[in-house]
């Protein structure tokens, strides 16, 4: 059984819940569980590189049975050896095939050349989906309310404000209908012009600008319309999220999945945590639906 020589195809980008497929390989792994890689999956796999989103709940559906996924992540394989989320290279690396692996506890009854379809938990799908669309946006809604904090020239955002997200994010969680980012605030930040010692009596008021912002955006509803771009439908493909706002289009690299507008929220809301001992800000960001 060899290794597969390209990519995975995937749809989930495009907000696809279900597929079919041709199983291409088969994995064992050491923990009891088989990797099973398919030629193109809506399945949504954690990337260990940069585990922002975490994986699609779902089965795989193979001759009228169905096989819970417990997991998926995403393999890289050199045409020798296949990673199972254990990659020594990034995602996208010229060289090397990246694949969906779907895990699953049984096995039986899935063989190379096996048709498969793939069904996806929408709730979960949804929830994490919302969740990362709003990390997106606190991000954007940070940067813009840091701005006045700022006394060197530093590199912007799709908005054109200095991007703290950016230089700052030590970790991205998303989470059901929410998101937690650490920010390190340390000596580099300092030294590229973030005026931290004013953090703290700026906190309260960073809190409500954001805040504000989120809720100018949220207020347009079906007006923001959101999409991923991407040069290809393959998983080492690059893609890009991009948000029309109010006040223009915004596109901000990312791989996971999103809502497909703002409409159907009544709110996105961040709170914010800074320790400056720890030399962190931690930005919690939670969503209502309407
Ligand atoms: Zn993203």
């Amino acid at each position: 059984m060899s290794l597969p020589a390209g990519d995975t195809v995937v749809t989930y980008p495009d907000g696809d819940l279900a597929s079919t497929g041709t199983v291409l390989h088969l994995q064992p792994l050491h923990d009891g569980l088989t990797a099973v890689i398919l030629d193109r999956t809506a399945f949504h796999p954690v990337d260990p590189v940069w585990p922002d989103q975490p994986a699609d709940a779902g089965v795989l559906l193979v001759d009228g049975r169905s096989v819970p996924v417990v997991g998926a992540v995403v393999g890289a394989t050199d045409g020798t050896t296949l990673h199972v989320g254990d990659a020594p290279v990034r995602t996208g690396t010229p060289g090397w095939a990246f694949v969906v692996c779907h895990l699953v506890e049984d096995a039986s009854g899935i063989v190379p050349g096996a048709i498969v379809e793939v069904e996806v938990d929408p709730e979960t799908r949804r929830a994490l989906s919302t969740g990362h669309t709003a990390c997106h946006l606190a991000s954007l809604a940070l940067d813009d309310a840091l701005s006045p904090l700022w006394t060197k020239e530093v590199p912007v955002d799709g908005r054109g404000e200095p991007a703290f997200d950016q230089l700052a994010i030590a970790s991205s969680r998303i989470l059901p209908d929410s998101s937690l980012d650490e920010y390190r605030i340390g000596k580099s930040l300092r030294k590229k012009g973030f005026a931290a010692a004013d953090l703290p009596a700026a906190l309260a008021g960073v809190t409500e600008a954001a805040n504000a912002l989120l809720a100018r955006w949220v207020a347009a509803g079906d007006g923001v319309a959101i999409a991923i771009e991407r040069d290809g439908d393959r998983l080492g493909e690059r893609r890009r999220w991009r948000a029309d706002l109010p006040e223009g289009t915004v596109k901000i690299p990312c791989g996971g999945t999103h809502l497909r507008s703002l409409g159907g929220l009544s709110a996105i809301r961040v709170e914010l945590d800074h320790d400056p001992a720890a030399y962190s800000l931690t930005m919690r960001t939670t969503v209502e639906r309407a």
